[in-house]
């Protein structure tokens, strides 16, 4: 796996994210800066099924060459088989941070460039496969971070696993967030994408009131076993509080996940009939009604409000 770095956009934005394994041949950083001007590093279809980022990108190509940018286009071998990463391959989003796989050196070329180029920010583009409000997702909690973070929603996440993810990485040398659109589905998610990517190419992050940012914390992800049967109404309390006694599933087995590996299921849920229920009630966010996905990567995580200081 070899990164391609090509100097423009323009001659592939007629391509939906499926055509682009083949024309481009892997994954791709576009060049775009200009001398002297620290870039605006923008990511996209770092998981292969969330084509928003790629189809907001395609609409402002022209804004973006005409700033100093840097634009990373991850899984298109994923993109091109319309799944999140491909199967028995790792997933593209926990390699940012080293490895012994081609995706995490390829990835480590990735940081080399843009570490080098010190970006004014970074933005990773996803969609959900659940329904949530749109939300940002940071791995620091700064003033700049958090500007960029409530540029794009009041909702926030400060993500303390799973390791490995680009923003968590990029958080190290400038500001840098996920923004997770809504699900590739949804024609809103794309036009959020565009709009969001439309005013950081105009103006920039401008100063944010952050008193109205609602920041939560991570602290558990909940896995599941291969018989779950989910709720899909559960995923009604995305980035809500779920009252006690909220099924989780009906069958199955579920674990959560401390940021330190640890188990720590029975803090938060039991078993009732079969099914799961949470002990006490919970912020949950991102929980999926897809076994597939939720197989893939968790089914959702277990919040806590934590308060903004900055
Ligand atoms: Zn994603």
């Amino acid at each position: 796996m070899k990164l391609e770095v090509r100097p423009e956009l323009a001659s592939v934005v007629r391509l939906p994210a499926s055509a682009l394994a083949d024309a481009l041949g892997g994954p791709t950083l576009f060049d775009l800066r200009k001398d002297g001007e620290p870039p605006l590093f923008v990511s996209v279809l770092v998981h292969g099924n969330e084509v928003s980022g790629w189809d907001a990108v395609r609409a402002l190509h022209r804004e973006l060459a005409a700033v100093s940018a840097l634009v990373f286009v991850g899984n298109v071998a994923a993109a091109k088989a319309g799944v999140r990463a491909l199967p028995g391959r790792v997933d593209f989003n926990r390699v940012w941070e080293g490895g012994d796989c081609p995706e995490a050196a390829l990835a480590a070329e990735v940081v080399e460039i843009a570490a080098t180029a010190k970006p004014r920010l970074a933005i990773d583009i996803h969609n959900n496969t659940g329904r949530n409000p749109p939300y940002a997702v940071v791995a620091r909690a700064d003033r700049s971070t958090l500007t960029l973070a409530r540029a794009f929603s009041n909702l926030t996440l400060f993500a303390t696993q799973p390791g490995g993810f680009q923003t968590r990485r990029f958080a190290e040398f400038c500001p840098a967030v996920t923004v997770e659109v809504g699900t590739p589905q949804d024609p809103a998610s794309t036009a959020r994408a565009t709009a969001f990517l439309a005013r950081l190419l105009a103006e920039g992050v401008q100063r944010a009131d952050l008193t109205t940012l609602a920041l939560f914390e991570t602290t558990a992800r909940v896995t599941v076993s291969a018989d779950t049967e989910l709720v899909p109404e559960t995923q009604g309390y995305n980035f809500r509080t779920a009252p006690a006694g909220t099924v989780l599933a009906h069958a199955g087995t579920l674990s959560a996940w401390s940021a330190d590996g640890r188990e720590i299921g029975a803090e938060y849920f039991r078993r009732r009939n079969g099914a799961t229920v949470l002990n006490d009630a919970a912020a949950i966010a991102m929980y999926t009604p897809d076994l597939d996905a939720a197989r893939l990567d968790c089914l959702c995580y277990l919040l806590e409000p934590r308060s903004v200081h900055v």
